[in-house]
């Protein structure tokens, strides 16, 4: 570069720099906000956000405001704070092209998420957000700002309900200034691309579909639930520890082939069932997929896009990680839990058949539930007829989401007799929290 163009170029970008001082200057406030457009929390208050709207922690993380400020103390990766953009769904279509900026000091071991709501933006209907996309702050954080690209979150933005932090993967805390939407970047601002997250599903896309995913269990109750399925004529969707497939004291591998041979349909569920996203690093998240993809097929010869989530935690790493591996993939979790964590042991077993009823008439439609208790074996037939006399078709969770690789749904099998009458609405009012993310209802599963 000869001299003369050396000083153009320097003082081309002095000029710049200049211009963007003087900008700065203009909207300047504790932090260059770059013409904020919205600006959704500075932490006013303990309770509300500058939209007048909730803010909180949930799944104990302990968070502390100061004046301007909230200090986050994550010591598991469910663990979430939410900023709602509204009661109850904000249209955020206006803000597509813009930034998503959160100025912020400390850790950046954590995921952002935007939460969709329901169609019917009804806190009452389950699930509650329907689902939402997620970035790893990471990847996007220089020095004490985030600037993320509106657009990179693959969600129906007209109805956005929160900004989340959630998925910590460190001890370390988080303290957070403000969140707002910023028109523009600061002009030396390098936002990476997006990098896939697959889909994270709580509900069926087929109208009227009802589905089980059923995780992992004890092999001595495999029989019991094959043999119910058998009867009652219902395909189902089993998700697959992988180290249990091997595992050579155990049947699972009969178990498995048993159940895909019958039917249903085989996905994954990680190789040793941790909190993937708690995970320090990004190969040990690998490992859980790469592994149990490996014996699934190695085993069972079968291939799968669906993965459930131990836990059900879902973080922007391991979303990327799986994204990474399988084309366009299925994260899923639940919008009907039948509560075998909470009740399959105690004195009130039939309360699991009394959580599911309650999820079912809120309008969940894909369920969680475990084999690894006789109890929850017992209530398999209650809750297919429940599901029956809701009017709904089961069927494996690939067959509701509409996947062309799925096979054909054998609707013969799905209308035994005729007794289709909507039973009668048992809602319970149990503290299910304002903002509650489904994942929440954690399956204590071992
Ligand atoms: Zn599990």
């Amino acid at each position: 570069m000869g001299t003369s163009l050396r000083t153009r170029f320097l003082s081309a970008a002095f000029l710049l720099s200049a211009l963007h001082t003087a900008l700065a200057e203009i909207d300047a406030g504790p932090f260059q906000d770059y013409s904020s457009v919205l600006v959704i929390d500075t932490f006013p208050t303990a309770w509300q956000n500058d939209l007048g709207a909730w803010h909180g922690a949930e799944e104990g993380m302990q968070a502390e405001f100061g004046p301007g400020y909230v200090s986050l103390y994550a010591s598991q990766s469910e663990q979430i704070f939410h900023t709602k953009v509204a009661p109850t769904c904000r249209d955020m279509s206006e803000f597509a092209g813009m930034y998503l900026h959160i100025a912020f000091e400390g850790t950046t071991q954590f995921t952002i998420s935007l939460q969709q709501h329901n169609e019917a933006c009804d806190q009452g209907v389950s699930p509650a957000p329907e689902t939402w996309d997620s970035i790893e702050a990471a990847r996007y954080a220089r020095g004490n700002d985030i600037y993320i690209p509106i657009w990179h979150f693959n969600i129906d933005l007209s109805r956005t309900v929160a900004v989340s932090f959630h998925g910590f993967y460190t001890q370390e805390s988080l303290r957070l200034y403000k969140v707002e939407i910023t028109a523009s970047l600061p002009w030396d601002f390098y936002v990476p691309d997006k990098l896939p997250s697959g889909t994270v599903v709580l509900k069926c896309r087929r109208p009227n579909s009802f589905a089980f995913g059923i995780d992992d269990g004890k092999p001595k109750y495999a029989r019991e639930v094959m043999d119910i399925l058998e009867e009652e004529g219902v395909k189902v969707t089993f998700f697959a520890v992988g180290n249990g497939l091997v595992d050579p004291f155990a049947p699972f591998q009969q178990v498995y082939r048993e159940m895909s041979e019958r039917g249903h349909q085989i996905a994954l569920h990680s190789y040793s069932h941790p909190r993937l996203e708690s995970l320090q690093t990004k190969e040990e998240i690998d490992y859980q997929f790469t592994e149990n993809m490996r014996v699934l097929r190695e085993t069972l010869g079968l291939e799968s896009k669906y993965f459930r989530p131990p836990y059900g935690v879902v973080g922007a790493r391991t979303r990327q990680s799986f994204a990474a591996l399988v084309d366009d993939p299925y994260i899923v979790n639940w919008s009907v839990d039948i509560e075998d964590w909470l009740w399959a042991e105690s004195k009130t077993p039939r309360k699991q058949v009394d959580a599911f009823r309650r999820d079912l008439n809120k309008g969940g439609d894909l369920a969680v539930l475990h084999f690894l208790n006789r109890s929850t074996v017992r209530y398999l037939r209650d809750v297919i007829n429940l599901v029956r006399q809701a009017g709904k078709d089961i069927m494996r969770v690939d067959q509701c989401m509409y996947d062309p690789d799925a096979p054909p749904i054998e609707w013969a099998w799905m209308r035994p007799g005729n007794g289709t009458q909507r039973i009668g609405h048992q809602n319970s009012t149990i503290g299910r929290n304002m903002t509650a993310v489904k994942e929440k209802r954690w399956h204590r599963d071992l």
